[in-house]
């Protein structure tokens, strides 16, 4: 169980994500306060665990197609702590990641140094092209002129946003 601070913290990452939503425009499509995975696996996917030794964008063998996580209750510690975006409600139905095939947190990188409210927001393709899709680049268009947005594919990562807040991210 998460402690209060920890949950602060996270209600102040996704009044954030939010926040930069609703100003962009990006999610016009209703959102709530928090959904259920509904037999999605994407993040079991994306993640590396290290617990289990998995790295990222590899299949994890508790993982149930359709059905969710095998070991539910006693999953590992790193996958407690993941912060879907999605399930918390931030982005409209349409992003589903197991419809849209691609992950989006706003944990914090390893590298880089941000601001708590200004957290990069990241994405991570389990599906190839999945962040092609035209829905998808629109919507990766907009928030980057505001906030760094990091994709991830399985054998690339790219950063985009401001230029200001990439150049500072350089000098890091
Ligand atoms: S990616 Fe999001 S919706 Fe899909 S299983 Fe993970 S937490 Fe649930
Ligand atoms: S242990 Fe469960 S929650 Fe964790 S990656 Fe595997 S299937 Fe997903």
């Amino acid at each position: 169980m998460s402690s209060n601070p920890d949950r602060r913290k996270k209600a102040k990452r996704l009044r954030s994500v939010q926040g930069t939503l609703d100003v962009l425009g990006a999610a016009s499509g209703k959102t709530t306060a928090s959904r259920s995975c509904n037999g999605c696996t994407a993040c079991c996917v994306a993640m590396g665990v290290a617990e289990l030794d998995k790295q990222p964008f590899s299949a994890c063998r508790f993982a149930e197609d359709g059905q969710g996580c095998g070991c539910y209750e006693t999953r590992p510690e790193s996958c407690r702590n993941y912060q879907c975006i999605w399930v918390q409600g931030a982005l409209p139905d349409a992003f589903w990641p197991k419809l849209s095939g691609v992950v989006m947190d706003m944990g914090r990188p390893r590298s880089g140094t941000f601001r708590e409210d200004d957290l990069p927001l990241t994405l991570r393709e389990v599906r190839d092209g999945a962040l092609d899709a035209a829905p998808m680049k629109a919507f990766i268009e907009k928030v980057k002129r505001k906030r760094v947005v990091i994709l991830f594919t399985k054998d690339s990562r790219r950063l985009l946003g401001p230029p200001e807040k990439l150049r500072a991210l350089e000098t890091d």
